[in-house]
Formats: structure tokens, C-alpha cells, sequence
């Protein structure tokens, strides 16, 4: 069996995103792997029942959370100790932008925590669940305690 080479650490900046960043980080150093690490920013649908999606604040807002997402990223990248052509910034489908990032960057390994924002205590976060049902690579779920 071949040792993993290059790994994806998904981060959401949530409070447990550090136990999952250390786990992948550990991971990483063990196997002497390749670290890279991806956030994706929800993508923020502004509608108005009459006339649809309201264009220009949303394009205002998002290109507003893009950069406030990138320097939390770079942030957690340096302490990680990655480099930018490794740091991923997606807008879109969470699972659907992890997945498809770590086919085009050939990571072998996934690291996701079981849960973030959005989950639920015992439950695999959806997140953990899209990503485990669409990636082609092996897929590691940070067990996390709470929601
Ligand atoms: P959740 O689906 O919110 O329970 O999140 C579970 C895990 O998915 C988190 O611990 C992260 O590893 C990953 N994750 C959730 N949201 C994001 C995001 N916006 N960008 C990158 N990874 C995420």
C-alpha cells in the first residue's frame, strides 16, 4: 500500500476547525505528503420574490465574503505552514467544489471534520456525507464531538 502524497484539508473556520487542521497536518508530516487546504464560500442567492436573483449587491457581498474568506485562509495556511499555490478558494456547493478540487490537485486523502456550522451532534454533517459519497479518493471524517 502506498503511503498518501497529497492531502486536502477542507476548512470551514469553524470552532473545531483546528482539530480537524491538526489531524491533517499530523497526517501530512507523518506521511510526507503534499498539504493543501480549500474553503468555499456559500454562494448567497440575494432574491426578491418579483424579480429574481438582485444582481449587483450580490456581487457586491460575495466579492466582499471572497476576500475576507482569503485572508482567513491565508492565515490558517501560514500556521499550517502551506503555501498560497496551495490554498483553494471556491464559491459554490461546498461537497461539490471539495470534490472536485481534490481530483483536479490529485490528493489522495480528503480530511473533513464530522461536523461544522452546520451539524448536528451524532450525525455525519453534509458536508462529511456529500463529500464521502462523490469523492473518488479516500475520504477521512474528523470525528468531532457536538454540533
Ligand atoms: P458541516 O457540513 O457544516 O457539518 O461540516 C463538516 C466539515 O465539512 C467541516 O468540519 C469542514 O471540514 C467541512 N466544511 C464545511 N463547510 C465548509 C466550507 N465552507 N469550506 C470548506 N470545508 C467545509
Amino acid at each position: 500500500m502506498n503511503n498518501y502524497q497529497h492531502i486536502l484539508l477542507a476548512a470551514d473556520f469553524s470552532e473545531h476547525g483546528e482539530t480537524v487542521a491538526q489531524k491533517a497536518h499530523y497526517l501530512a508530516t507523518k506521511y510526507n505528503a503534499k498539504l493543501s487546504v480549500i474553503h468555499i464560500v456559500d454562494y448567497l442567492p440575494i432574491t426578491d420574490a418579483a424579480y429574481g436573483p438582485v444582481i449587483p449587491f450580490d456581487l457586491d457581498l460575495n466579492e466582499e465574503l471572497m476576500n475576507t474568506a482569503k485572508k482567513r485562509l491565508a492565515d490558517m495556511a501560514k500556521k499550517l505552514s502551506i503555501p498560497a499555490d496551495r490554498q483553494f478558494l471556491e464559491m459554490g456547493s461546498t461537497a461539490i467544489e471539495i470534490v472536485e478540487t481534490a481530483e483536479e490537485q490529485h490528493a489522495d486523502l480528503i480530511v473533513v471534520g464530522s461536523h461544522g456550522r452546520h451539524g448536528l451532534a451524532l450525525l455525519l454533517g453534509s458536508t462529511a456525507n456529500g463529500v464521502l459519497h462523490h469523492a473518488k479518493c479516500d475520504v477521512l471524517a474528523v470525528r468531532l464531538q457536538g454540533g
